[in-house]
């Protein structure tokens, strides 16, 4: 069997597209368009990278962002005060602050200070409490989790009833993408380091969510037959032959893997694209909320 491989860029161009259309009909209904705050603390080159690509995603749809860069050496203190005047800033639906902060700042503690409703990355304690529980609603569920949950989804794959095994318990990834399979009624494992015999648990699996970062450590004969496999993990591994001098893989062995799967997604242009569409969709949901169109 070889997989049908989930194209995760074709799928997130169509999500772009449909957010971009909601946009444009609310600017012309209310005459408003979302606005989403990023906050960059430090000048770590990846996170710049990201709230770049951030910012340009927004745009591309009609969104409104605005860029708050703060020293690297900017206080606890002042990046929550920061937070707190976006929190009261009625043009700024979403707050997003890119992690990791620098170690002298404690993370929950400016998470924490994020108005609910303006969560748009889904962090914030409470709305990680309420996906935690059953029958609660977060006002919004992180990014990577949510889009994973979308590509199954649009791929027409069943959840409900099926063996979910997630490798990776962290509270980015593994933890919510657990909790949210959970609520579709999968049946779930959750493995992590300390697991034992893990191709014989994920030998069980029907969809297996592979979050470990670590390169290509999934084999083929750790997949049962026609399962759907995907595939979070991007890990830069030497490559002599690109330009860079790198390659991106995930964490499953793809040619190996699609010769048993069913679905498979790539890496890169699997989850990875996902992510900030679901971003944007949150940022979306942020201001329909507010304008009394989404409960
Ligand atoms: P993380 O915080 O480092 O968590 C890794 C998890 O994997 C931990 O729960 C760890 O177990 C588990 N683990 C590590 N080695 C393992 C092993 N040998 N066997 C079984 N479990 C193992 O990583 P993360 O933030 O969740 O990210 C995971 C990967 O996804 C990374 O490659 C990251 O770059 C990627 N990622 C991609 C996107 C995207 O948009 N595509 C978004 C976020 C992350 P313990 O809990 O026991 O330590």
């Amino acid at each position: 069997m070889t997989a049908q491989i989930i194209d995760g860029k074709a799928i997130a161009a169509a999500i772009r597209a449909e957010i971009a259309q909601e946009v444009a009909r609310m600017k012309e209904v209310h005459g408003v368009v979302p606005g989403l705050a990023t906050v960059l603390v430090g000048d770590r080159k990846d996170s710049q990278t990201y709230v770049r690509m951030k910012k340009k995603a927004c745009a591309e749809v009609g969104i409104t962002s605005f860029g708050y860069d703060l020293p690297a050496d900017a206080s606890q203190e002042r990046v929550i005060q920061l937070v707190r005047e976006l929190n009261a800033n009625p043009e700024v639906d979403g707050i997003l602050v890119q992690l990791p902060l620098p170690g002298h700042i404690d993370e929950e503690a400016v998470l924490s200070e994020i108005d609910i409703t303006k969560d748009v990355d889904g962090f914030h304690p409470v709305n990680i409490g309420r996906l935690a529980m059953k029958g609660r609603k977060p006002l919004f569920v992180p990014c990577t989790p949510r889009g994973i949950i979308e590509l199954l989804d649009r791929t027409g794959i069943e959840i409900e009833g099926k063996r979910a095994v997630v490798l990776g318990r962290s509270n980015i990834v593994g933890l919510p993408v657990s909790m949210l399979l959970l609520h579709r009624n999968a049946t779930l494992t959750i493995c992590h380091s300390r697991t034992r015999n893990l191709p014989e648990v994920t030998r069980q699996a029907d969809i297996l969510v592979a979050a470990i970062g670590r390169a290509e450590f999934v084999r083929g004969d750790w997949i049962k037959p026609g399962a759907a496999v995907i595939d979070v993990g991007v890990n830069a591994v030497d490559d002599p032959t690109r330009k860079k001098g790198y390659r991106l893989v995930g964490d499953v062995k793809f040619d190996e893997a699609r010769e048993v799967a069913g679905y498979i997604t790539p890496v890169p242009g699997g989850v990875g694209p996902m992510t900030i569409a679901m971003l944007l969709k949150n940022t979306l949901d942020a201001r329909k909320r507010r304008l009394g169109e989404l409960r």
